[in-house]
């Protein structure tokens, strides 16, 4: 057996305690501006089934851009390699929210965690399934364990209410062809994948199937391998926004960041981690949360490098 992880994370939660600076958080979507900076929560999940945790990693906080992975993973393992010829899987070096490349690209969003090519990923589980928010919703809460996770629908409300820029992607997509829903439905079901409240611990242990290489919580395989490998490859050259370079240079860990201040990373093969602070950076990345996870390779030496 490993040695506790435990003692890693006390001596994080300590350190990051006295971080000076906890950056803002996410104010464009109102409902998200009162969070306290103060929070902090981390949790690790190994994949025999022990759960670590330290701060508020109990604590439900509105998952938002996090929700990203587990629909390209579910799309993914419904559709395979042709959901690719949709959106791609390159960074993207522009704000989450741009439009600019997307003319430039003919509709073709450069990777599925800007916030296009989450709306085309979320469009394609919507047609696959009938009901994107709610195969999301089902699958977190298999996989967490937990059946009371749900979305707030009070920041599905705020997101719908100041989401003009969302709505201008899924136009413009739609009229390059490369959106088969209405998009007011489409903007339904987004909004209310991104308001999905769930705690470190749900996510750490929602997110262990990419540790495991595909392999569901009951046994059953969500995706091959060679995909698991895929998503994980996307979430550490795209999967922190503008930042994934960084991310990758001090953590050293596919990740996946939201604007909540969540952060979820995988250590293949091994573990599964959620940080949670809501204080966000200049680039939308949790200043504790990031702080957090440099730490918890440095200290543990687990990098996938
Ligand atoms: N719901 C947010 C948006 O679409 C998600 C952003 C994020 O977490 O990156 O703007």
């Amino acid at each position: 057996m490993s040695p506790s992880l435990q003692p890693v994370l006390d001596r994080i939660a300590a350190e990051v305690r006295s971080l000076p600076g906890r950056g803002r958080p996410a104010d464009y979507i109102p409902a998200l501006a009162s969070a306290d900076p103060g929070r902090f929560g981390m949790a690790v999940a190994e994949l025999d089934g022990t759960v670590y945790g330290v701060g508020d990693w109990r604590v439900p906080f509105s998952t938002q851009s996090i929700t990203k992975v587990f629909t390209l993973a579910l799309a993914l393992s419904l559709e395979g390699d042709p959901l690719w010829e949709h959106v791609g899987r390159e960074p993207s070096g522009n704000p989450f929210n741009s439009l600019v490349q997307l003319e430039y690209e003919n509709g073709i969003p450069r990777n599925p965690f800007i916030n296009a090519g989450a709306l085309v990923v979320t469009d394609r589980l919507q047609t696959l399934t009938g009901d994107a928010a709610g195969t999301l919703r089902s699958f977190l809460r298999a996989e967490s364990g937990n059946p009371g996770l749900d979305v707030d629908e009070r920041v599905a409300d705020s997101e719908s209410a100041h989401g003009d820029r969302n709505a201008a992607l899924a136009h413009f997509m739609a009229s390059y062809g490369n959106i088969a829903n209405p998009v007011p439905t489409l903007l339904r079901q987004y909004f209310r994948q991104c308001s999905i409240e769930a705690s470190c611990a749900d996510l750490a242990v929602a997110t262990g199937f990419l540790a495991r290489h595909g392999i569901r919580s009951d046994g059953s395989t969500l995706l091959t391998r060679s995909q698991a490998k895929q998503v994980n490859a996307v979430m550490l050259t795209c999967g922190t926004y503008d930042a994934a370079g960084d991310f990758a240079y001090r953590v050293g860990l596919p990740g996946k960041s939201g604007v909540g201040g969540g952060i979820i990373a995988v250590v293949p093969g091994r573990c599964t981690v959620c940080v949670w602070s809501p204080g966000l950076d200049q680039r939308g990345n949790s200043v504790a949360g990031v702080a957090a996870l440099d730490r918890f390779t440095t200290l543990t030496g687990l990098s996938v490098f």
